[in-house]
């Protein structure tokens, strides 16, 4: 198994290090090459109007669209969950999305606040809360059918604030896994992927 992580801009080096640790084999996506014989793709926080600009200046927009709509199994951390998304709120209007998930992000959405912060989360498929690590993100204000809600968070002024989706072989979050030491979310979509690949 192949996992590639979108590597144009963003948090790429602590998503690697999380596979490492799963011992999944992966591979930087730069350009369009890169696709090929990919098992699954992880796309990064960073920043979402930069990476959708980087994107269509490398081409990278529509063959990811297609291989994503082709059934790639796509996992996005929090820019990656904008990038997934089919609407996003608060973007520049020439900011581009891979509509890889029927779902409605509001970017920055928790407000100077609560600017980032961290939440222990019941994840619908693992046994124990999970730890996340939120930074400047996202949530998702409206999911279309057949996406389901995977978390939310618990408690505090965005209670209830739908923080993970997945929707077949697509999933989101809000937050940063790969920051927190907690792999089981990556394991969660190597699982993912390797049932759709076998
Ligand atoms: N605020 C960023 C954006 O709009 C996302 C932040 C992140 O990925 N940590 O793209």
């Amino acid at each position: 198994m192949i996992i590639g992580v979108l590597a144009v801009q963003g948090g790429v080096a602590e998503h690697e290090s999380t596979l490492d640790e799963l011992g999944v084999e992966h591979r930087q996506v730069r350009r369009v090459a890169h696709l090929e014989g990919l098992d699954g793709i992880i796309l990064p926080g960073g920043e979402s109007t930069t990476i959708s600009k980087l994107l269509e200046l490398g081409g990278l927009l529509e063959p990811l669209k297609d291989a994503i709509r082709g059934g790639l199994p796509a996992y996005g951390t929090c820019a990656g969950m904008i990038l997934l998304s089919s609407e996003i709120l608060d973007t520049r209007a020439d900011a581009q999305c891979l509509s890889g998930l029927d779902i409605t992000v509001r970017r920055n959405a928790f407000g100077r606040q609560v600017d980032s912060f961290e939440a222990a989360l019941d994840f619908a498929g693992i046994v124990d809360p999970v730890p996340a690590v939120f930074i400047r993100a996202p949530w998702v204000e409206r999911v279309g059918e057949g996406v389901d809600v995977v978390a939310t968070v618990p408690n505090g002024p965005a209670a209830g604030a739908i923080v993970a989706v997945r929707s077949g072989n697509v999933m989101a979050t809000s937050f940063h896994p790969e920051v927190s030491g907690d792999t089981r979310v990556h394991e969660y979509f190597v699982d993912m992927v390797r049932r759709h690949t076998s």
